[in-house]
Order: C-alpha cells, then structure tokens, then sequence
C-alpha cells in the first residue's frame, strides 16, 4: 500500500503551502501525498464548493525538511506560511492577534494514511489574554469566549509544552468539584475564568515559561509540535503495524475555527455514509450539541445518534445528508466525515475514504457495483484482501450462546466471536498471549498507546465511547471483534478487576462477546465456523447465504483479471477438498513427511530410522508404502485433475525422533523401577541413535535432497506410491497431474541423481500397472546457488518451485525459527522494516529469485514456475511475484481467497515491463 513520495530538491521557486478556501483551493484530492489526507480532502471539498472553513496545508515536504534539518524550517517557507495567513485573514475577515476580531485556527496534523488518534491537533489557536476578551464581546458569550480559551490552553499544554494532560484534568475536575457541577457545559464564565488561571500556574510550573500570548509564536510552535508527533512512539508503533514508511511526513493544516460551542443551536459532529461495521446502507453516526473538537470521540459525554440530528437542527441536518452524499458519490467510496454546526450553520471539516470491516467492505463494495457506482474492476481494486480473511473468522454456536444470559451489552463496534481471559492492560495482552492464552482487552476506554494489546487481544470492550471511538475505529480496521461504551462495566484498572450488575470479573477470568449484536455474556464459549466456511462444507445452502454470494461474486470477479494461478500447500486430502472449494487450482506443495505423523505411523517411521542396514530399511519403508500411497490418492482425487505438486522427503530425521534430553528421563525412570528388558533396550537405542542423528546446525544439515542423495530407497518408496496412486486413478478413468519434486537442490548433479531414481521407479509402476501417466520431475529453488545456477539445473527440471521461506533464511543467513529472538529489535533499530519471513524481501531476496527465474526460462523456455510458501498467501509480496512474472502462487487454505483477490489486484497494477 506504500508508495515512496517523489523527494523534492528544496528551494526558492518550490510551493510548500496550498491554499484552499471561497470555492477555490490550490490542491485537489489526487495530491495526499504532498497535502496528507486531510489536506487533500479539504482542498477537493473547497473546489466542489461545500463549505469549508478556509485555511492552508503545509505541506509533507516541509515535514521532511524539518527532520532533515534537526528542527529547522527554512526561511522560504516561513514566508509562504506568512503570506498565506494574510490571505487567510482576508478570507476569514479577521486578524491574527486582533484584540476585537481575532482570527482563531486549528492545526491539524494529516499524513497520507490516516492515523486515527496518532498525531495532535490543537484548536482555537490564536487565543491570549487579550483575544478572550475580544472574542467575548463580539459574541456577547463570555462562558463560550473561555471555555475556547481553556480548551486551547489545554491543547497547546500537552501537546507542545509536553505537560501531562492529567495535570490539567486534575484542575478542571477540581474547579468542576468546587462548583458541584457534573458536566463541563454547566460551568460558567466565572468558573471557566478559574480555570484558566489555574492553567496558567500549570504551565508555568510545568514548563518553566509563560503561556505565549503572541499568535505567530503559537502558531510556529504548535506546527513544528504537529512535526514532532510524526516521530512519537505510538504513531511509530501504528505503521509498523500498518506498514506505513516512516519517510513520508505529516502535513500540517491550518484553518479557520468554526465553533460548535457557542450554544444549544451549535454542534459538532462525526458519521459515515454507511454503517462501517456491517455495511448497510445507513447514515451512520454521532454528534453532540454545544460541543467542540474532539468532545465527541474521548468520550467525555456520551454522543446522540446521528439520526436524532434531524430534530434537533433539521436544515443543517438535510444539508449534510446532501452533501455526503454527493462526497461518496463523487469518491465512489464511503465517506468518512467531521462536521461542525455553528448557529445552525454547517461546515465541513473533514472527508476521507471510511475504515470499515472485512464484512462491510465485501458488502459495500458488492452493493457500489449494484447501484452502477462503480464496475466491477473498481471494486476488486477497492477491496483489502485480507478483508476475505476476516470473513472466514469464526462465530458462536448460537445454541450455545442463546443458553448464556447476557451479562449487558455495548455498542457492537466491530463484529465476530470473541472468547478469551479478561486482561486490564495491553502490556499484560500482551505477556498473556505470548504465552498463548486468549485474552480479551477490557479497558475503561482505550487510548492510541493500546494499540499492541489491541493486536494480540481476541477482542476489546471498553465501558466508555462510541461507534467512531478510538476502540471502535480501530478495532474495526484490525477485523478485530469490539464492543464499546459498555456502560455497565465499572473497571478498576488498577486494581485489575471490573464488575458488572453486581458481578465480579478479575484478571484471568472468561469472557465472551459477540462484535456483531453488542452483547457480553461471563463464560467461555467455543466458537464455530463462519458462514461461508459452513456453506464450503455443505452445511448451508449457498442461496441462503448473503455474505457467501457476494464473497463468491468478487472472487469471480478477480479471477476474470489475474494473470497468475493459486494453489494451495496442502498435505491431506480433507486440506486438498478445502483448499478446492475455496477456489485453488492445484497444490503447489504437498509435504510428504506431514503424512508421516498420521497415526500409527510414527513408530514405523522410526523403525525406519533406526535400521542400520538397508534391508531394515526398506522393510520400514514397505510398510509406510500403502499408507503414502492412500493420502496421494485421497489428495490427487479431491484436485479433481487439477496439478499436485509433491516434495520428497524434507526435514532432518531427528524431527520424528524423541528429544534427546525426554529419553533421557525416560530411561532413567525404567531403570529406577521394574521393567521390561525389551523396553529399556528400545529407548537406548533410540537415544544412541539420536546422538548420532544430533546435528550442529539441522537447517544446513542432513536434509531435503541430501537424504533422498544417501537413502535412495525412501525416494523410491515416495515414488512408487506417488505413482501408484496416479495409476489407481488413471485406471478409474480420473485425470491426474503428478509433478514431483526435490527440495534443497543448489547443484545440477543432486537434481539428475534424483530424478534417475524417480524416471526409473516410476516406469517400473507403470509398466506393473499397464497404463501411461504423465508426471513432471522438478525441484525446489530455495539455496542461494540453486537460484545462481538455475540454467544448468533447468536442464533436468521440468519446472521451478521458490521456496521462498528457505531461501530467505539461507539468503539473509536467518533461522526462521530463531528470528523471533532479535527481530523486535532489529526493527526497533529500524534496520528492518518487516518480518522477512512474513514479507517477501524485494531488496535482497527479489534479486535472487528473479536470477532464478531470468537463467531458468533462459535454458528451458517456458518453463513452469511457481513460489509456495509463506509469502504466497501475502498480497505485497504477491505484487512482486507478478512483476517476475512467476506463473502460480501457492499458499494455505484459507489464504486462498485473498490471493486470488491480491493477485487480480496486481495485474491490474503491473503493467508489462514493469
Ligand atoms: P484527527 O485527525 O485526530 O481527527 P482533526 O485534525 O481532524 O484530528 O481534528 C480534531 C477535531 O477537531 C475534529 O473533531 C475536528 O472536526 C475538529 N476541528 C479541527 N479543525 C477545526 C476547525 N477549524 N473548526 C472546528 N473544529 C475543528
Ligand atoms: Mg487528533
Ligand atoms: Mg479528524
């Protein structure tokens, strides 16, 4: 989703701010990159003529410059700043530091991504001493006049001077306290007055200096405070996990303050054009009277449902349905907007493409193409993939659930199942599930800082808040089942526990809730498949199923646009059928040592290991023959003739052997008591033959081909029941591909010794069997030299398979399995960005592969290539694949769809010779 912004040379002639304002701006939609988001947003909003209170958009570069410089901007744009706040001052009719009419603005941070909650806005900027007065004269509204003024000083104290926000709530709940009042709308001038007198004291004990009185210092300080946010740890934290290079800035917004605070015929305002979480076509949200900024999402009063709007102040709330309508008409997406209500009037403030489930964009995108919004290319561009992820999640067994009272119920902010130990803290989230437990989040309200817990969590609820919270924004962008403004919950974070009704909840305790109905109830409940995996498995009627058309109807969509194929890794044959039914054509790797721990097959397995003459082992192998033999079967059948790729054998033998240090105990525990001689005898040789199994570096030890190389006999037993099963089927008159393959290969010569073996196996088979079956003979590349000399080996491969997570650790030099212990830092130290392992590596590991494709197609033209392994089922590196032009991707089961979405996604965005 990242792309790099075109670095710009600073200088005289460069334009670092865009106006917009009166029907005009000097920016439109297309520009996030330069204006952010928001000040995109604005600009397009400014040229269609809605109302926009006027201002200007620093620009992205700016941000650049002022890390570049180490806090310095240059004088060029010091002077565009000053030049537009004198255009500003002529289209607001006010002047900055003006004691009678003073201009008062917002600035407001913007990045091209939208980071909800991340960065810092500050309003009423402008505001002094002085101002206050002004403003409260021209208004006749003293209680409005420093209410603006408090709310400012509070702002601007946190924000830029870096006080606590909690030393400014302690003054206010104590002005509030002396006065008995319970709302902050019920405090009077007088009161507010105390308040910022009490502010005063605060910065300046906070701060070590005075609150400044002058508005071009605010303003200068306030913008490079909006630069530094960029850089705090949660917004860092937020694009680690939303994959947003840190390079490309924040904007910086500067516009004229309307006022949802003036009275009872103001308000402020957030909605969307449809309901995010489930996608129905509804006006969706909430708003507040005599209210401003972001009183509505901290939750501070409990917001009125936006359709209550329409009594209240019912011209500005026809007004806004108008408008948004036309802005999700005019973007072809859902709106996601900011409004404000001042004296009845209304003004936009913000509009940008709404964060929605997986559920909801499914639904969304499906409805659009019905409504002759959008074709059905546009859709499969607008949709996440990994939204089709989320839509295979599970749900309760209803039954189940109906037996369980409700405990109470909360704003259903993001739907699916969620079950899990009730934790009070996202660093307790978590700790917990490192150690693989299921929590469930439960917080008064959560704050940007939560954002790893809310990750790691099965859910989130919180007791405050509500549909556009922070919890209920983000969770809904995550998939991740939430409720919010669950009144009833009173949680003592500190004290870890939280009651209910009565009810006591401490740490460790179940909870389950539904993200979809709001409701909670205090069990454990199981949770069972989602509608569309119950339609695959022939438990619902597919006409039955809304979600499971619609589902179908983009997958259909995305296959008319791919170029690539999908398969799927898939070792047993009930994998095969789901990964067919969820649309694979093929498997593209199918790990033949998984059927070794099937059971019962374990033990002959390790007869197999142990025998230290030939004849042993191939008495071990006969045995393992027909069970083989039955799982290729069972998978070749359920691909309905469709290619199965099959891999010798992979892993070291170690793996099927016990841990040397469990024989150990074991041992000793039978001889401490009566045993049988036989039985000990059994595990001394098993643990002798561990020892000389024992390997210093299993990874590049005795494995992959280098086993089928010094015990052909088990390549050949592979072969045989690879083959025999493909004759079985042949002879039912059923088609079957069979392509075998050799892993671990970096030199030609491992490849023809193999497939010597397999060639002369499988004419044996089919000679017994008397039928003819065309199979391939290919290998893995995933050493480094394999890729280096993929032409010689194309001479014996019939075709290439990457595996891609084998030759990220042997390129990088990274055990996969130990990666775990330093990645954090490394990407702490931003020496890596992403997991490697998660992420194909285009930088490093691209190179590698693309000689490997470049020598291969070069020594055997069309020659058929594909990549399994894990980054087959991740788009961005799906993107790459296609650019390489690999042939297939393959990947598990269930990322089948969001392959087949991604891959359609990126041959509509690479173009030939890309
Ligand atoms: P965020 O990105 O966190 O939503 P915003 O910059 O959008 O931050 O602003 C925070 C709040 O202040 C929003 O509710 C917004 O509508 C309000 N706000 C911002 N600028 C103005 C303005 N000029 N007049 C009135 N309200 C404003
Ligand atoms: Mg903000
Ligand atoms: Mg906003």
């Amino acid at each position: 989703m990242a792309k790099k912004a075109t670095p710009k040379k600073p200088g005289k002639s460069s334009k670092y701010v865009y106006f917009f304002g009166n029907g005009k701006a000097d920016g439109n939609r297309s520009m996030r990159d330069t204006l952010g988001g928001k000040g995109a947003g604005l600009a397009e909003m400014s040229r269609a003529g809605l109302p926009v209170p006027p201002g200007f958009t620093i620009s992205t570069d700016v941000c650049s410059l002022y890390y570049k410089q180490k806090g310095k901007i240059p004088s060029a744009v010091d002077a565009q700043i000053a030049e537009n706040i004198r255009k500003l001052e002529k289209a607001a009719a006010a002047t900055f530091g003006s004691t009678s009419n003073p201009l008062l603005v917002s600035v407001r941070s913007g990045a091209k991504f939208s980071m909800p909650g991340m960065m810092d806005t500050i309003l009423n900027l402008g505001l002094n001493d002085a101002a206050v007065e002004g403003l409260k004269v021209r208004t006749s509204n003293g209680r409005f006049a420093f209410d603006s003024y408090r709310r400012f000083m509070q702002m601007f104290g946190s924000v830029v001077l870096e006080i606590p926000k909690d030393v400014f709530e302690r003054e206010f709940e104590a002005v509030k306290h002396a006065k008995g009042v319970a709302l902050d709308t019920d405090l009077d001038e007088q009161a507010l007055r105390e308040v910022v007198q009490r502010y005063k004291k605060v910065i300046r004990d906070g701060a070590k200096r005075d609150f400044p009185q002058e508005p071009r210092e605010q303003l200068t300080m306030a913008r490079d405070a909006v630069f530094r946010s960029w850089m705090n740890p949660r917004a860092q934290e937020y694009r680690r996990i939303y994959d947003i290079p840190d390079h490309i800035g924040t904007a910086v917004n500067v516009q004229m303050m309307v006022f949802g605070n003036t009275g009872d015929r103001s308000a402020t305002g957030v909605g969307f054009t449809r309901n995010p979480a489930t996608g129905a076509r509804e006006f969706y949200g909430e708003f507040l009277v005599n209210a401003q900024g972001e009183d509505v999402v901290a939750g501070i009063r409990t917001p009125q449902p936006i359709a209550e709007l329409e009594k209240v102040l019912p011209t500005a709330y026809r007004q806004l349905r108008d408008i948004t309508t036309r802005l999700e008409r005019n973007y072809k997406d859902i709106q996601d907007f900011e409004f404000t209500i001042q004296d009845e009037r209304l003004f936009m403030l913000q509009t940008r493409s709404g964060k929605r489930t997986g559920y909801a964009a499914v639904i969304i995108a499906t409805d659009f193409v019905a409504e002759r919004l959008i074709t059905p290319k546009e859709a499969i561009l607008q949709i996440d993939p990994e939204s089709l992820s989320q839509l295979l999640a599970p749900g309760f067994d209803q039954q189940e659930w109906g037996k369980i009272p409700v405990a109470t119920r909360g704003l259903p902010a993001s739907p699916g199942a969620a079950s899990g130990q009730v934790v009070f803290s996202a660093d307790d989230a978590v700790q917990w599930s490192d150690q693989g437990k299921p929590v469930i989040l439960v917080r008064r309200e959560t704050v940007p800082d939560d954002i790893r817990g809310m990750f790691v969590a099965q859910g989130v609820l919180t007791a405050t808040g509500g549909m556009t919270s922070h919890a209920a924004v983000v969770g809904r962008q995550m998939g991740k089942p939430s409720i919010v403004g669950a009144a009833a919950l009173e949680v003592d974070e500190d004290g870890r526990t939280c009651s209910v009704n009565g009810h006591m909840i401490r740490e460790g305790d179940f909870v389950s809730f539904d993200g979809l109905t709001g409701e909670v109830k205090l069990a454990k409940v199981a949770s069972k498949p989602s509608e569309i995996l119950q339609v695959l498995h022939g438990q619902l009627e597919p006409k039955k199923s809304d979600i499971y058309r619609r589902f179908k109807q983009i997958l259909t969509w995305s296959d008319k646009y791919r170029r690539m194929g999908v398969r799927a890794n898939a070792d047993q044959p009930d994998q095969a059928e789901l990964a067919y039914a969820f649309g694979a054509r093929g498997i593209g790797l199918c790990r033949t040592e998984h059927m070794f721990f099937g059971e019962g097959r374990i033990p002959i397995v390790q007869r197999m290991i142990l025998a230290d003459n030939e004849t042993d082992r191939r008495a071990a192998l006969a045995e393992l023959l027909p069970l083989q033999r039955e799982d290729f079967y069972g998978v070749f059948k359920a691909m309905h003739g469709e290619p199965v790729t099959i891999r010798t054998i992979d892993p070291p033998l170690h793996e099927f052997l016990p841990k040397r240090e469990e024989l150990m105990v074991e041992i000793a525990r039978l001889e401490a008591r009566p045993h049988g001689v036989d039985e000990l005898e059994t595990k001394l040789a098993l643990l002798r033959r561990v020892e000389q199994l024992h390997e210093f570096n299993p990874m590049l030890g005795h494995r992959g081909v280098r086993l089928g190389i010094t015990y052909p006999e088990i390549t050949e037993m592979q072969t045989r029941a690879i083959m025999e099963a493909a004759c079985r089927l042949a002879k039912e008159g059923l088609k079957v591909t069979p392509e075998i393959m050799i892993p671990l290969v970096g030199h030609v010569k491992e490849l023809r010794d193999q497939k010597a073996v397999v060639n002369r196996v499988a004419a044996e088979v089919m000679k017994e069997q008397g039928v003819r079956v065309k199979y391939l003979v290919g290998t893995m590349i995933e050493v480094p030299r394999g890729a280096m000399t993929a032409d010689e080996i194309a001479t014996e491969a019939e075709f290439f398979s990457f595996g891609t997570n084998d030759l990220t650790q042997m390129t990088f030099g990274f055990s996969r399995d130990d990666i775990g212990k330093f990645l954090r830092v490394y990407q702490d130290k931003k020496i890596l960005d992403k997991d490697p392992f998660a992420t194909f590596d285009v930088d490093g590991v691209g190179p590698v592969l693309r000689t490997g494709v470049e020598l291969g197609r070069r020594a055997r033209p069309g020659l058929k290539m594909g990549v399994c392994g894990e980054h087959g089922g991740d788009p961005s590196s799906i993107h790459f694949f296609e650019k390489v032009g690999l042939d297939y991707v393959s990947c598990s089961p269930y990322r089948v769809p969001v392959a087949r979405l991604a891959a359609a996604q990126a041959a509509l965005d690479v173009k030939v010779g890309d």
